[in-house]
């Protein structure tokens, strides 16, 4: 028999009208490039989102098109989040931070005729526009007094905003068409292009504000520090509407001391990103003595949280650190480390040992799991390690205008990452597939010697790659970063790491150099091993 409950579909425009109505007074606080702070709230987004999505259409946007931004996290930015899936059409986040011929690659391939750029991306804009050949207007993310049409024409969102009633009906679509489409950061190949859905984004965004995940409630001030444009800053700008949360935009600015000033000024209770950027955040703080206001969880992924971070940030400043693991094609949240009865009654130190060691817990709508080399499922012990696969209603099927399935037959997706899950359900990820070491027949995971490396005072960044050695296939070499002030030597760190992993694991050498950074403020290893690889000895 079917079911005779209503069948409305679950979109973006419904997450904004809900808040205007349940919350319309709540508040966005906004920093822009060159612009004072910004304020408006629930209701002033509701009204902007509206005339830009008139604006667009007066463009000649039209449900299934592509637009694209090139942005940070403003509430400009914010408007076109609600105001381009809105009209039934997409809205392509491209990523300043990659090279430019990935820029360009990602804008053609996304077949955007508009692009809406922020005023200090001008250059960049200015420098690939000779090779864009579809885009046929530009349109500059600025009020009307600093308008620029920099040699382009660009039109000035303010300007068009203006011209705008802001009475416009959302107009109904399929769940399931796109809203939202990002690339990967393309560290082999060509980006490729995941394209949300509303239902997916809808589905993700509940569930992550879930208890068991973030635990938000209407008296959060939440301010997303991974970029908007990176996999929609984690479903936040979603998220932060659907609960009447306050939202503070960081603007492009994340180092330590800019976002210390709107933690402390907005009362930030809830923010995440990078784990660099919180190992920056961390020096900060002692160096000018200060403390994090009133911060009480900070979500950290994308790359493993060291212990030693998570540890700091409870022990001195009482903040919680909820590690996530997640990647674009996963919309992007998987799992997230939270309490559990079971393993508060092992008492608070051992609760903490595993919440600081493992990426997280299994989420409600999201499926996980681990397999061996023939495809079958390992032992969910907590030891035993495979390739990390995921299935569910916000993991990718098919990469944008591929002709095949992303996922196998049963529609899971291999992440390519190689982890273990346990009997409590928590998640440890021991390796990306492509960064394993292996040495004498044996894994040593990476992740783990960096894990311990990042705990030695003096060291800001840690990065272990495997480099070709005759005997042992492989070995791993730790390339560090120090603090300016740090003396440390190959020896101290070596000294420092013995007692804390297997003998066979300790690195063959300690290299002192500048960490690099991917375009989403992760340890470069490709270019790590690039530059290292080279160190083998016998
Ligand atoms: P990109 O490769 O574009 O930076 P993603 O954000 O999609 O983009 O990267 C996802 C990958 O990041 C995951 O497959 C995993 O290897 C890594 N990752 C994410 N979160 C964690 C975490 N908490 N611990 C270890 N690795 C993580």
């Amino acid at each position: 028999k079917a079911g005779q409950m209503q069948a409305t579909p679950l979109s973006i425009p419904s997450i904004l009208s809900f808040a205007e109505r349940a919350h319309g007074r709540r508040e966005i606080v906004s920093r822009l490039v060159d612009e004072p702070l910004w304020r408006y709230d629930f209701a002033g987004l509701g009204l902007r989102a509206r005339k830009a999505a008139q604006a667009l259409q007066r463009l000649g946007v039209n449900a299934g098109d592509t637009v694209s931004s090139l942005a940070w996290n403003t509430h400009r930015h914010l408007e076109l989040f609600y105001a381009v899936p809105g009209l039934g059409a997409v809205l392509h986040t491209a990523n300043p931070r990659l090279h430019d011929e990935q820029i360009v690659y990602t804008l053609e391939h996304a077949d955007s005729t508009i692009l809406l750029f922020d005023r200090n991306l001008l250059p960049l804009v200015q420098r690939i526009a000779p090779q864009l050949r579809r885009i046929k207007t530009f349109v500059m993310l600025t009020d009307i007094e600093r308008h620029d049409g920099g040699g382009l024409d660009a039109l000035c969102y303010e300007a068009l905003i203006a011209a705008e009633s802001g009475v416009h009906a959302w107009p109904s679509f399929d769940e399931n068409a796109g809203a939202i489409l990002c690339y990967t950061s393309g560290t082999t190949g060509h980006p490729k292009g995941v394209l949300y859905s509303h239902r997916a984004i809808v589905l993700h965004a509940m569930a992550e504000s879930l208890a068991s995940a973030f635990g938000f409630t209407a008296f959060d001030v939440i301010m997303p520090c991974s970029s908007l444009y990176h996999a929609t800053a984690w479903g936040l700008p979603f998220a932060t509407l659907i609960c009447g949360a306050k939202f503070v935009l960081p603007g492009d600015r994340m180092d330590a001391a800019s976002l210390h000033e709107l933690i402390v000024s907005e009362g930030v209770t809830f923010t995440g990103g990078v784990p660099t950027i919180w190992t920056a955040y961390l020096n900060w703080l002692e160096k000018h003595g200060a403390t994090p206001g009133a911060l009480k969880r900070l979500t950290i992924g994308g790359s493993a949280v060291p212990r030693v971070m998570a540890e700091t940030f409870h022990a001195r400043y009482g903040v919680e650190v909820l590690q996530i693991w997640g990647m674009t094609e996963t919309c992007p949240l998987g799992v997230v480390a939270t309490p559990t009865p079971s393993l508060a009654a092992r008492g608070d130190e051992q609760m903490r040992d595993i919440i600081w060691t493992r990426q997280g817990r299994l989420q409600f709508g999201i499926e996980i799991r681990c397999v061996d080399e023939s495809g079958n499922e390992v032992p969910q012990d907590g030891v035993s390690s495979g390739a990390l696969q995921v299935r569910g209603p916000w993991v990718v099927q098919r990469y944008y205008l591929r002709d095949e399935d992303a996922t196998d037959r049963d529609g899971w997706f291999d992440t390519g990452d190689v982890a273990t899950l346990d009997e409590d359900g928590f998640l440890r990820i021991t390796d990306r597939k492509k960064d394993v070491i292996k040495s004498g027949g044996e894994w040593i995971s990476s992740i783990d010697l960096e894990n311990v490396a990042a705990g030695c005072p003096g060291v800001k960044f840690a990065g272990v790659i495997g480099v070709p050695h005759p005997k042992w296939d492989e070995r791993p070499v730790l390339v560090i970063e120090a603090l300016p002030d740090a003396a440390l030597t190959r020896d101290a760190v070596l000294a420092f790491m013995a007692p804390r992993v297997a003998r066979w694991w300790l690195p063959d050498d300690v290299v002192f150099a500048d960490v690099p950074l991917t375009a989403t403020g992760k340890i470069d290893k490709k270019l790590l091993r690039e530059r290292y690889s080279s160190l083998a000895r016998d």
